[in-house]
């Protein structure tokens, strides 16, 4: 398998993309691919064939793109030649994805190519994720060098993820299946891992003896918007937590992996999915806040409330933000609160990772703070990605007074140049087949054998959303949550 840290190209694909004209195409995965096209990193062999209902053929799909997937290309990263090169290698065939006839129509397109990648891209509806890989199954179109991507949401619960997995399971082998939870495509994602294990510096302090408390935290500024009657069905926990916050949360807490092996590397994740101390009963319902996003206002105007949603529920009871205490138990980490929040309409867009580090055993120094802030590793995510570590220094002065300061690392200063989207790293991986990004059937089983309990528990003791002003940070109920314990959300 080639290093997919490398720049080399890929061997020769085919990448079928069944939803071709939705979001997620046009928004995030054909830019994608022309990034990568741009890099020189796909196979002059290598196609990318999109299907839908819509009636057009290859010409009208090409023009089509050039406007819808155009702008989503900054124009500082837009090439014409690269693109008019880039949308010979793009296909169109109008297909209902229910019916049998149009995969025989695949097939013929595909014929005479058994033994190049051959990707099967599910960005449709997970309604139809069962009926394709039925369909490609029957239609004789899976090879040994077949892989299927899809995306969340993978169920809802740990039954129907399992049925899913089942249906992938009578199509496609474990090592075919792609899985993608596109926050792992994230540089500062894989950074995490860089800083963890391509250091010394840290693993001696990765620990509950000098780590006080963890803090993740994924604010988005936006609501619900027109999606609410997906939305609505789904919350915060399904549609964040089970996903997102605990990948961000194994990866800062896994033991090293013996190698970047993918299986190497989710083995060692899925020992901490499964060494997540339970929430159930009451013990889920002092360790969780759920939160629903009331009217407010941000500087460039006034939003509706959640309720207000013409596409909601009108007494929906539906949380757009949670707020967890976790605990994992396991030697390294038994006794440090992990504490994950994530909520829409929240001050601003925001993922962040704060590590604190313990007080100094014994202060011989004064400070103005009382050593009150302890050591910090701040790893910002988004908007701009960072790591940031305080210390104490002594101020310029003729007294010893110390003072918190920031070691400051931007990687838009250190890099200069376009960073990735996690769809171009991700691609390049299924085509390239390598799985150590993806997330294995064991790893979504466990993610949701922790989140139905906490779902359960709210239902049976009746826990309904605490209300938040749009624009803020979520609940007073979340600040009450980590206050009890003596700490506070980080703020800037
Ligand atoms: P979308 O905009 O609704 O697109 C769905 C696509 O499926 C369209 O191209 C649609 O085209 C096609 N389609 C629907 N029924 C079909 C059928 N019977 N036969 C052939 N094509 C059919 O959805 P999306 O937002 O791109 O999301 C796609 C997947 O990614 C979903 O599983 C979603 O949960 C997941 N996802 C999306 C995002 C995002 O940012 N958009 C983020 C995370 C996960 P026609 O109607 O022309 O057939």
């Amino acid at each position: 398998m080639k290093n997919p840290n490398s720049a080399e190209t890929t061997n020769p694909f085919d990448f079928v993309l069944f939803g071709g004209t939705g979001d997620l195409s046009l928004r995030k995965l054909l830019p994608a691919l022309y990034f990568r096209h741009c890099e020189g990193q796909l196979a002059d062999d290598g196609r990318i064939i999109c299907i839908a209902r819509s009636d057009l053929d290859t010409e009208g799909f090409r023009s089509m793109i050039n406007t819808k997937v155009r702008q989503h290309i900054p124009d500082e990263h837009f090439s014409q030649s690269s693109w008019d090169e880039f949308a010979q290698r793009v296909f169109y065939m109008p297909i209902d994805l229910s019916t049998i006839d149009g995969y025989d129509e695949l097939g013929k397109m595909l014929e005479g190519r058994e033994d190049i990648a051959r990707i099967f891209y599910l960005s449709v509806a997970p309604t139809l994720f069962a009926t394709i890989c039925e369909k490609v199954r029957e239609a004789g179109l899976i090879t040994e060098q077949s892989r299927v991507a899809l995306e969340k949401p993978l169920g809802r619960d740990q039954d129907s993820a399992n049925e899913i997995n089942d249906q992938l399971a009578e199509a496609f082998s474990e090592s075919q299946i792609f899985r993608i939870d596109h926050y792992l495509g994230k540089e500062t994602v894989q950074n995490l891992l860089a800083l963890r294990f391509g250091n010394a510096l840290f693993e001696p302090l990765w620990r509950r003896e000098r780590i006080s408390d963890v803090q993740i935290t994924i604010a988005e500024s936006l609501g619900v918007g027109t999606r609410g009657g997906f939305y609505d069905q789904t919350g915060a926990l399904r549609d964040m937590v089970q996903n997102h916050l605990l990948q961000l949360l194994v990866i800062l807490a896994m033991e090293p992996p013996v190698s970047v092996d993918p299986d190497a590397v989710r083995d060692e994740k899925i020992k901490v999915l499964r060494a997540l101390k339970p929430l159930v009963g009451l013990d889920a319902v002092e360790n969780t806040v759920r939160g629903q996003y009331k009217a407010g206002a941000y500087a460039s105007g006034a939003v509706p409330g959640y309720l207000e949603n013409e596409t909601v529920p009108d007494d929906s009871t539906t949380e757009t933000f949670v707020a967890i205490r976790a605990e994992i138990e396991s030697w390294r980490w038994a006794g440090v609160p992990f504490y994950l929040r994530t909520g829409k309409h929240m001050e601003s867009k925001l993922t962040e990772i704060i590590i604190n580090f313990r007080k100094v055993p014994h202060s011989i120094y004064e400070t103005a703070d009382g050593f009150n802030t302890p050591n910090q590793l701040v790893i910002r995510l988004q908007p701009e990605e960072s790591i940031r570590m305080r210390i104490y220094v002594k101020a310029w002065g003729d007294d010893m007074q110390l003072q918190p300061v920031h070691l400051n690392m931007d990687f838009n200063d250190v890099f200069q140049k376009r960073q990735m989207i996690a769809y171009e790293r991700l691609c390049i991986d299924i085509i390239r087949g390598n799985q150590t990004l993806f997330m294995r059937r064991d790893e979504v089983d466990a993610a949701w054998a922790w989140i139905d309990p906490i779902r359960e528990a709210w239902e049976k003791h009746n826990v309904v959303p605490k209300s938040y002003t749009a624009g803020t940070m979520g609940p007073a109920a979340a600040n009450a949550l980590i206050s009890k314990e003596g700490r506070k959300w980080y703020e800037d």
